[in-house]
């Protein structure tokens, strides 16, 4: 039966294709019925898991034979005796044959059924043997998923890509040419993964209903990244409609394609430069360089998150001239590191934070780890001797921040120069504005840098005081509130005042509802997923400066959210689809 689930929207379009199940936990599996002629094929299963975990828990023992003492080494052993108990395997196979359960929820139940009696025991060792057992339980789920995923991910079928959540180590992975949608339990609009399908033109749900993962692996489902839907075994008529819908979305997205390269200015000629974010130098092989003004966020971290390892300075030089050969001599703003937060970097270790949004991260991290920062500014000079690049600095706090990084910028220049190795000596620095604390001093430290980037995605988090990642409180992660717009509004009158470029490069950049806003406060630069340029563009040269200004004006002297949001609706979104017609009311 056809079931409906709501979800976040997270990135445009639709999808129809096979659920396909990453990240597996004990907590969560796909769940179906087995009947008794399909009893011996769940074993088979349960035998060759068995023997896959058995393999790489010897193998694990073998690496690390030496580097490990005997008694840790015995906690293989402890696993590998579960693994081959004969009691622990009737009682799996029991589950499946007596309740007609798959083999996942067979090991599911008896692994919490185990569990509980040894977490009853006085004896430590005991209980400490419930860990063992759950750990054994999750690695045979693990390795029963990922035989049925390679069963769609290896034979080049379009497959769903469903998990708890999209991290950018699964879109180095992936095999990208047949993933159609991404569904994650976790996260916002705002939250990475969110942003990284958006970046890879992927519709995506993301904050859906748990039980999305119990879905059956292969079972199909339509994603509606527009409306935040996700429908689990449509019927044909669904799948007919939805199909429609695609159909009248494709020929719309053409005809808001064609002005691509015409002029990005207002009806009346104010140019508003429209650039691009990329998440990894992949994103600019799909990028038309010529429909963008540059690059005006390239967030160096998802490429550092996506590998094993640090890439070395002459890695990332490489990596930097790719994206300025790639940009065709246009701007690149190079974002500096922006791990910490919601974006860990698995080969660094990093303490544990109660709220790490608040705590180690972005800048705060390069400035106490000198070397990566050292490295990576070094690695962007290099590369600036081959055109136009900028450096970008994450979450800047304080004027002492600033200050260090131009000293960091100075030495490393001075350095280059005296060992002859070309780079761009006046390469502009800015600063992101997402800390809320900088907007008031902004006048003050507009001498000190070269340009700014308003951050929105975490400026609005913490306006807002609502974590962007949290989906309990998605919908109170609102930039139309007038507190938010009238921040924005200082922040382009502050470097106005300075004569100094400012740019967006949050979300709402991309967000065509924004964009008179935006244009009406000042904003002469917006840089967006590149999937969401056809609109802001089309959005822009519909509407003269004069309408922009008004519309912001009045947007800023509303009281409330609630009167912000008539306000677009009435005047912006009615317009739009006065303009382009019925087919884009799914959107709005
Ligand atoms: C932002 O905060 O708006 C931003 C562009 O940075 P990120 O989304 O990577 O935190
Ligand atoms: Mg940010």
């Amino acid at each position: 039966m056809a079931r409906k689930l709501k979800g976040i929207a997270a990135a445009p379009g639709i999808a129809i294709a096979p659920v396909v199940h990453f990240h597996p936990t004990l907590e969560h599996i796909p769940t179906y019925g087995v009947g008794p002629d399909a009893i011996e094929g769940e074993q088979r299963r349960f035998q060759a898991a068995a023997q896959e975990v058995a393999q790489s828990l010897l193998a694990i023992q073998r690496e690390l034979a030496g580097a490990i003492d005997a008694r840790e080494s015995r906690i293989y052993d402890a696993q590998l005796a579960i693994l081959h108990d004969q009691t622990f395997r009737r009682d799996v196979e029991a589950e499946v044959r007596q309740h007609g359960v798959n083999l996942e929820v067979a090991l599911q139940r008896v692994v919490a059924r185990y569990e509980a009696v040894f977490e009853a025991m006085e004896n430590p060792a005991m209980r400490e043997r419930a860990a063992d057992l759950r750990d054994i339980g999750r690695q045979l789920v693990g390795a029963l998923l990922a035989t049925e995923r390679g069963k769609y991910t290896a034979n080049g079928q379009d497959y769903l890509f469903v998990a708890d959540e999209f991290l950018p180590s699964d879109a180095g992975m992936l095999d990208r040419r047949h993933l159609r949608g991404i569904v994650t339990a976790h996260g916002g609009k705002y939250s990475h993964g969110a942003i990284l399908a958006r970046s890879l033109g992927i519709p995506a749900v993301v904050g859906i209903e748990p039980i999305m993962l119990d879905s059956n692996t292969g079972a199909v489902a339509i994603v509606d990244g527009d409306a935040g839907i996700v429908i689990l075994d449509p019927t044909p008529d669904q799948v007919a409609d939805y199909e429609r819908a695609r159909r009248e979305q494709r020929a719309i997205d053409s005809r808001l394609a064609e002005v691509r390269f015409q002029p990005s200015v207002t009806r009346d000629g104010t140019e508003v430069r429209l650039q691009a974010n990329v998440e990894g130098v992949r994103d600019l092989d799909s990028l038309e360089t010529e429909a963008i003004a540059g690059i005006g966020l390239f967030r160096t971290e998802f490429a550092f998150m996506e590998r094993r390892q640090f890439p070395t300075e002459d890695e990332q030089v490489a990596m930097y001239r790719r994206a300025m050969e790639g940009a065709k001599g246009k701007a690149v703003t190079f974002r500096t590191l922006d791990v910490g937060g919601d974006k860990p970097l698995g080969y660094f270790r990093m303490p544990e934070e109660r709220n790490p949004v608040l705590g180690w991260r972005g800048i705060r991290l390069g400035l106490d780890w000198p070397d990566i920062l050292y490295t990576q500014v070094r690695a962007i000079l290099r590369a600036s001797a081959l055109g136009h690049a900028r450096i970008l600095l994450p979450m800047v706090t304080t004027r002492s921040e600033i200050v260090r990084c131009r000293e960091v910028l100075d030495q490393l220049q001075a350095d280059l120069r005296a060992n002859a190795v070309p780079h761009d000596r006046s390469i502009e620095l800015g600063v992101m504005v997402e800390v809320p604390a900088l907007v008031p001093v902004l006048p003050d430290l507009m001498p000190l840098i070269d340009f700014l980037s308003v951050g929105t995605n975490d400026l609005v988090q913490y306006l807002l005081a609502v974590d962007r990642d949290n989906q309990r409180v998605a919908k109170m992660y609102d930039p139309l509130h007038p507190g938010v717009l009238r921040v924005l509004e200082q922040i382009a009158a502050a470097a106005a005042r300075a004569e100094k470029p400012v740019s967006v490069c949050g979300e709402i950049a991309g967000d065509h509802w924004f964009t008179p806003l935006l244009v009406g406060m000042g904003y002469r630069e917006l840089s967006m997923a590149p999937v969401f340029l056809p609109r802001v563009k089309v959005m822009l040269r519909s509407l003269t400066l004069a309408e922009c200004v008004d519309l912001a004006q009045r947007a800023l002297a509303m009281p409330s959210t609630a009167a912000v949001r008539k306000l677009v609706q009435d005047e912006i979104q009615a317009r739009w689809l006065r303009q382009l017609g019925a087919g884009e009311e799914r959107r709005s």
